[in-house]
């Protein structure tokens, strides 16, 4: 097949052309991102990995009516995915205290939040994703209020229905980032979910021995990275169809 037009690289995933109007092909990389770019390696077979997992989330998610970009997976590395708009906010959903909410407010990684806890993150590389309010997002209109009560309506039930998913695996999921599109058909404009979910967007312990199966591992130098997100996808049921070659071999390349 004809190399597609690439539109957009990010730290883990490249975006093409899709074969159609309106249709994108989000490639998922092997490359890892820590701390604003200051950490980097790549994690072989990562991607392969990542492509199934988000699949298979976005797939479970658009069966109970969450509206998202996912069309479907065309082959190891990619999938097929509608066009979207971009909001420039990052929305993380936390159920248990970890990262950068235990660390600026002083309460103990793993304590349980009183309620599940929703954060703005305005995407912005250069400034580092600073955490910004609703306030802001509207009054530099980077989406209207309307929007934001859709956002954050589907972000908890995302939340509600992944945290249940998780759980029946064995599974504890932390908190979590996603992002939001506008979707344009004809004269109409609908929010629905893009990007990915996968490990290197949650934070995922295992229930029983609270072990970290996710990003973490690289951010902390914990090891065993793929064999952890090998784990989540054999938990989801997600085997995969590569041989030794691709998701197995787990070398960290720095
Ligand atoms: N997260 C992400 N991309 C980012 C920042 C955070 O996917 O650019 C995810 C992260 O993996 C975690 C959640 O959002 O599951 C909350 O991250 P946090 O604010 O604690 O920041 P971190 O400690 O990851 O820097």
């Amino acid at each position: 097949m004809a190399r597609r037009r690439q539109i957009y690289e990010g730290k883990a995933k490249v975006i093409f052309e899709g074969p159609e109007p309106g249709t994108l092909v989000q490639y998922f990389k092997d490359d890892a991102t820590a701390f604003n770019n200051k950490k980097r390696a790549t994690i072989t077979g990562k991607g392969v990995i990542n492509n199934r997992i988000s699949e298979f989330l976005m797939m479970r998610l658009n069966e109970i009516g969450v509206p998202t970009h996912f069309l479907r997976r065309l082959n190891m590395r990619e999938q097929l995915i509608k066009e979207v708009e971009i909001i420039p906010v990052e929305v993380v959903i936390r159920n248990i205290a970890a990262g950068s909410l235990a660390t600026r407010l002083g309460i103990p990684e793993g304590q349980a939040l009183p309620r599940s806890i929703i954060e703005h993150y305005y995407k912005n590389d250069e400034l580092g994703d600073p955490m910004v309010s609703e306030e802001h997002i509207t009054a530099f209109g980077w989406a209207s209020a309307q929007e934001m009560d859709e956002i954050v309506a589907l972000a908890l039930r995302i939340n509600d229905f992944l945290s249940g998913l998780f759980f029946g695996v064995g599974i504890r999921l932390v908190d979590f980032k996603i992002e939001f599109g506008r979707l344009y058909t004809n004269d109409d404009v609908r929010i629905v979910l893009a990007d990915e979910i996968s490990p290197d967007s949650c934070r995922l312990w295992d229930l029983k021995t609270n072990e970290k199966l996710d990003k973490d591992r690289f951010r902390r130098d914990l090891g065993n990275i793929a064999e952890a997100y090998q784990e989540v996808a054999r938990r989801l049921g997600i085997l995969p169809e590569s041989g030794p070659g691709d998701v197995m071999s787990t070398k960290v390349v720095q």
